[in-house]
């Protein structure tokens, strides 16, 4: 038996293909995809390549369960699941401490093991021990539960710029990822969330999307002091990849900001002069933040079930895998906001 699968072999070189469907060992899962969504780092590793060749990309997915190995008790056949790609060793000192997403044998499928953008999954027998898998609350979507991977990311930076009742709170980026901060932020009781981004047309999508955001196309140090009767932002978040976004930062923050820079730099471009000093008089926290623990992904799948987080409203574009050179141009040309690749 094969499956369509959509494989990276090196730069530039995404194949649609068929492939034999995973064989499952005891102990392992094979989901049925149902959804996978694509993220920044898929477009990554399509321009820069990746370490394993052939690797079927995605790494936020959900599916249903089509099949199980022996000795696996939790999960039922058929079962409406989200699966989690970071997979810990589980024994050493981050893992134990929740924190396995910083663990030095990390592997996770989608970026090591294949992933998403192919009808069938192998789940191995570490995810299913570490509660990778996680049963969805019949409420959320498919192409939902793929996304809440990268609402996951943002709670957990979420959690080091702590948002307090009547922040205004700058974000620079108008894609899904921006929007995901916009929306926790809302939800800690942030009084403006300001955003920002170099693209009018995603800035217009997000306004339609959010009517109650504070939309800065140009001129952002100065629109955001006056925004802010002179005092700037509370929280400032980079949601992009942008140098110049980070350079700017500092300066937006307000006497005691969080400056939060959530997206990394592409390579060879990491460099960035910052004015340290602004740090220094205006008591910044600064803070970085990659990837999301377990504990994460379970809360924010929860705050998804809860109708707290409306994740669908993001998924701007659906496609058959087939497509899916498509949902990469839309990421790669800022059209819309979250793409994801739907199964019948
Ligand atoms: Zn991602
Ligand atoms: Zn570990």
């Amino acid at each position: 038996m094969d499956m369509l699968a959509a494989r990276l072999y090196g730069k530039d070189d995404l194949r649609l293909e068929r492939m034999p469907i995973p064989e499952i060992g005891p102990g392992e899962m094979l989901l049925k995809v149902k959804a996978a969504a694509v993220c920044g780092t898929d477009l990554r590793m399509l321009q820069n390549g990746t370490g394993v060749s052939p690797l079927v990309l995605a790494h936020e997915l959900a599916g249903v369960i089509d099949r199980l190995g022996a000795g696996v008790e939790d999960y039922s056949l058929g079962q409406r699941v989200a699966v989690a790609p970071n997979i810990g060793c589980g024994v050493c000192a981050f893992c134990a401490s929740g924190r396995g997403h910083h663990c030095r044998k990390l592997t996770a499928l989608g970026i090591h093991l294949d992933g998403g953008f192919a009808e069938y999954v192998r789940v191995p027998a570490a995810a299913m021990r570490l509660g990778n898998v996680t049963p969805l609350d019949p409420a959320i979507s498919f192409a939902a539960a793929a996304a809440n991977e990268a609402l996951s990311c943002v709670y957990n930076a979420h959690e080091r710029y702590r948002v307090q009742p009547g922040d205004t709170v700058a974000i620079i980026g108008a894609g899904a990822i921006g929007m995901m901060h916009a929306k926790l932020a809302w939800m800690s009781g942030a009084a403006k969330v300001i955003l920002n981004d170099i693209s009018t047309g995603r800035l217009a999508e997000c306004a339609r999307l959010d009517p109650r955001l504070t939309i800065i196309e140009a001129d952002l140090p100065e629109r955001l002091k006056e925004e802010t009767s002179g005092n700037g932002a509370d929280v400032v978040i980079t949601a992009c990849s942008a140098p110049a976004a980070q350079k700017a930062a500092f300066d937006l923050a307000g006497v005691d900001g969080r400056v939060n820079f959530f997206g990394g730099l592409p390579k060879g471009r990491e460099k960035v002069e910052l004015d340290t000093n602004i740090i220094h008089y205006k008591q910044l926290s600064v803070t970085g933040t990659t990837r999301a623990s377990l504990a994460h992904y379970r809360l924010t799948l929860d705050l998804v079930g809860k109708g707290l987080v409306d994740l669908d409203q993001l998924v701007t574009h659906r496609f058959p895998l087939t497509e899916i050179k498509q949902a990469f141009a839309n990421v790669a040309g800022g059209v819309g906001l979250k793409q994801a690749v739907v199964f019948d």
